[in-house]
């Protein structure tokens, strides 16, 4: 069996699954979010009853994170929503916007859009505060009301996202029906050159399978080259096996997983026993390649879907705007290698940058670079910084949100996704990058391989 399969015969009590079969899978964690969260309460609510009991109020996450710092009164709405859902279940892990469990929150505009508007519980986007806040576990199962849940599978779990439908009934049995996905073998060999990053290996795969060639297949990453990527490096790429349509990324567990898992959970207190999969010598794969990390050059994906790929220093394209954020580009080994490009140098164009989770925003604000923070090296190159941390603009959201394309014009970006409208105006185009392509960009105006900067 595949990682993948092994994680779901697991999950379903049998020996053995294979691709195709229709399985009821035991769900770990279900995590949802402000967007979806309303909507699976609903569901909940309508098909168990009004006085129904979540499965298991330790294995919901709640994680508000997308339409938070925006005036719209019905966005703020749902983040109430949830806190009232809470409290009536008295769920154990709320990771709420304020502090105060009987309070109710408003977006203040008049305090700016860059000033940090949250209380002390808050944890940013859901897949970054999955694994700082001690919620992945090697060997399990974890399902989120989110395409991007996927991001997990770096931490050896089976994970992907459904929808508000199943994620009611899950909230109400902790089971789900699944089809086993085949699995696309993607072994990784060799070590990133200076300048070319995790976000250049994904979107070389999805440019290699196109944005539907893994519909509803695993994608396992593993080999030597695995082994040397930093686990910020392969969430940087399960997060985006969506992007190729696939069921779920996943990689073998090693000594970098386990140091992160183990440290999370006992610094959060959450559930720290695990048991990993390991690879068997029968796998069977529907697609097999290899990837060469040494050969691999920046790469960025074109207007208008993820598949769409050109390596940098190929094109010639002016830009209007840079951003860094979101789950896949916000994390803080992202800024630092985008600080790194922007140093002692001034952007060009408008550049935003909102960090994925606030303990990014505290680790940037506490790295020093030569008596500056990062913080302070990224706001002087001319970045415009939020404190605000969470989705933003990686999807448009309303109007007043930072960042946000309001008219139409070229981004180039270092969130996962970028199909047209998909960070605010319809006619705006979003070309998706590592942190350092995009760094390299905001310096120069147009698209740009990091490499010139980098020594
Ligand atoms: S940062 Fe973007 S991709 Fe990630 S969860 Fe938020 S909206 Fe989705």
């Amino acid at each position: 069996m595949t990682l993948t399969e092994k994680l779901l015969a697991r999950g379903t009590g049998k020996d053995k699954v294979s691709a195709g079969d229709n399985v009821w899978v035991n769900v770990d964690v279900l995590m949802t979010h402000d967007v979806c969260g309303p909507g699976t309460i609903g569901v909940f609510k309508r098909e168990f009853g009004e006085d129904a009991k979540v499965w298991d109020r330790d294995r919901i996450v709640i994680i508000p994170d997308h339409y938070i710092f925006t005036k719209d009164s019905k966005s703020n709405r749902n983040v109430d929503i949830l806190r009232e859902f809470v409290k009536e279940q008295d769920i154990t892990y709320f990771y709420d916007v304020i502090d105060d469990p009987e309070g109710s929150w408003k977006f203040d505009p008049s305090q700016g859009l860059m000033n940090r508007q949250y209380g002390s519980h808050y944890a940013g986007v859901c897949h970054a505060a999955l694994p700082q806040k001690g919620h992945t576990r090697p060997g399990e199962v974890l399902l989120g009301t989110d395409s991007h849940t996927c991001m997990a599978g770096a931490f050896n779990q089976f994970a992907t996202g459904i929808g508000n439908t199943d994620a009611g009934f899950v909230m109400g049995t902790g089971k789900i029906l699944l089809k086993v996905p085949e699995t696309m073998h993607f072994r990784l060999e060799g070590k990133l050159q200076p300048g070319v990053m995790a976000k250049d290996v994904i979107l070389h795969c999805i440019g290699e399978v196109g944005f539907d060639g893994a519909t509803y297949r695993a994608m396992q990453f593993d080999g030597e080259g695995a082994s040397n990527l930093s686990m910020d490096d392969r969430m940087t790429i399960t997060n985006m096996a969506i992007e190729a349509g696939g069921k779920n990324g996943i990689f073998e567990f090693d000594a970098k997983t386990e140091e992160i898992v183990n440290q999370r959970t006992k610094l959060n207190n959450t559930r720290s026993s695990y048991e990993p999969v390991e690879r068997d010598a029968d796998e069977d794969f529907v697609y097999d390649t290899v990837v060469d990390l040494d050969k691999l050059e920046p790469t960025v994906a074109c207007h208008p879907d993820p598949g769409n790929r050109k390596l940098a220093k190929e094109m010639d394209m002016q830009l209007d705007r840079a951003y860094i954020g979101s789950c896949t580009g916000g994390k803080t080994s992202d800024f630092l290698d985008f600080a790194h490009v922007v140093r002692g140098k001034s952007v060009k164009i408008d550049t935003f940058g909102v960090p994925a989770t606030p303990e990014i925003v505290r680790d940037l604000q506490s790295t020093y670079w030569g008596g500056k923070t990062v913080w302070d090296v990224l706001k002087d190159a001319g970045v415009q910084m939020t404190e605000n941390a969470g989705c933003s603009a990686c999807l448009g959201g309303p109007v007043d949100t930072f960042g946000r394309m309001n008219a139409p014009m070229k981004c180039i970006s270092a969130t996962n996704r970028n199909f047209p409208g998909r960070m605010g105006h319809k006619e705006s185009q979003v070309f998706l990058a590592s942190p350092a392509t995009v760094a390299a960009s905001a310096l120069t105006g147009k698209v740009t391989d990091p490499r010139e900067f980098v020594s």
